[in-house]
């Protein structure tokens, strides 16, 4: 089912799968944590972009269906606030209310400062970080009114350590943090947890086509030795959505394979 479309969506509500919206979803990791969410029992929906195009959303769609997994697509533009009411709504209207909510959705445009254009510096700030903003206001009403809820924002390495070429992306992935706090505060007492997740390198197709000597000097600076696999971001982020996880908020989780510590 494409929830973009909805004059051709169902209207089928089926509340014994929590429903969870990952935005990024068709990306490298986005892919595993719609996987480790369907596993656990969630009704997934996967928000794309791709500019307005649906189709290589589609193709992933039908992936992962020939794979056994079936995952709903909904077109979100994450830095664009109507956008994204937009988007909550019509998967309120048509699955029901968002109860766990994954900000994955990133991009990078690096370069020095020196030479970083306005244009640059707002385009990452605002997918990376206003879209957390524009889509947890967008799922906060309905989690309130239900009592219940998850959102886990997906941050770097980077937002702790910094990062060469990356004032741009640093700020907005450690903006991520303070927002969690904030609203981990906000919403404590109202059944509703916020965390962030930090992953370091991930094997994703962006790592994957890297000259093997600039790969083999990333891996040498990972204690572990090794690249981290999306499924083990996946992982972590099923676990904090889960019902027994309500103790945990306001928390971040490095998961770098001891890359940056602190
Ligand atoms: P990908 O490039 O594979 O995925 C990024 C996703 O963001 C894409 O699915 C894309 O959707 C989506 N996206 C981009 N712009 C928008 C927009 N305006 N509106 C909605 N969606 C948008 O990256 P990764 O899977 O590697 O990264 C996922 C997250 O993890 C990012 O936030 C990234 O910063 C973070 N991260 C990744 C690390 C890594 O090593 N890979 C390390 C640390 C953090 P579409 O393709 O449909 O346009």
């Amino acid at each position: 089912m494409n929830l973009s479309h909805t004059s051709e969506t169902p209207r089928v509500k089926n509340h014994s799968h929590p429903v969870a919206f990952v935005t990024g979803g068709s990306g490298g990791i986005g892919t595993a944590i719609c996987n480790a969410l369907h596993k656990t029992g969630h009704r997934v929906i996967a928000g794309y972009y791709n500019h307005g195009d649906p189709s290589k959303a589609k193709a992933w769609q039908r992936s992962q269906h020939d794979a056994g997994i079936d995952i709903d697509i909904a077109y979100i533009d994450v830095k664009d606030f109507d956008s994204c009411q937009k988007c909550i709504l019509n998967i309120q209207e048509t699955v029901g209310p968002v109860e766990v909510l994954i900000n994955n959705a990133g991009i990078t445009q690096d370069v020095t400062l020196k030479n970083m254009s306005q244009t640059q510096w707002h385009q990452v700030i605002d997918t990376n970080l206003t879209s957390v903003f524009n889509i947890s206001k967008a799922v906060l009403t309905g989690m309130l009114d239900k009592q219940w809820g998850r959102i886990i924002n997906i941050s770097s390495i980077n937002a702790h350590s910094g990062q060469f070429g990356q004032v741009n992306y640093a700020a907005s992935k450690a903006g991520m943090h303070g927002f969690t706090k904030s609203l981990a505060l906000e919403v404590a007492k109202k059944g509703i947890t916020v965390n962030t997740v930090s992953p370091g390198y991930i094997e994703t197709d962006m790592i994957t086509h890297m000259p093997l000597r600039i790969k083999e000097a990333l891996v040498h600076n990972i204690p572990v030795g090794r690249f981290g696999h999306p499924e083990e971001i996946g992982r972590i982020v099923a676990f904090l959505a889960d019902h027994e996880s309500g103790f945990i908020t306001g928390a971040d989780f490095s998961v770098n394979g001891g890359h940056h510590m602190y």
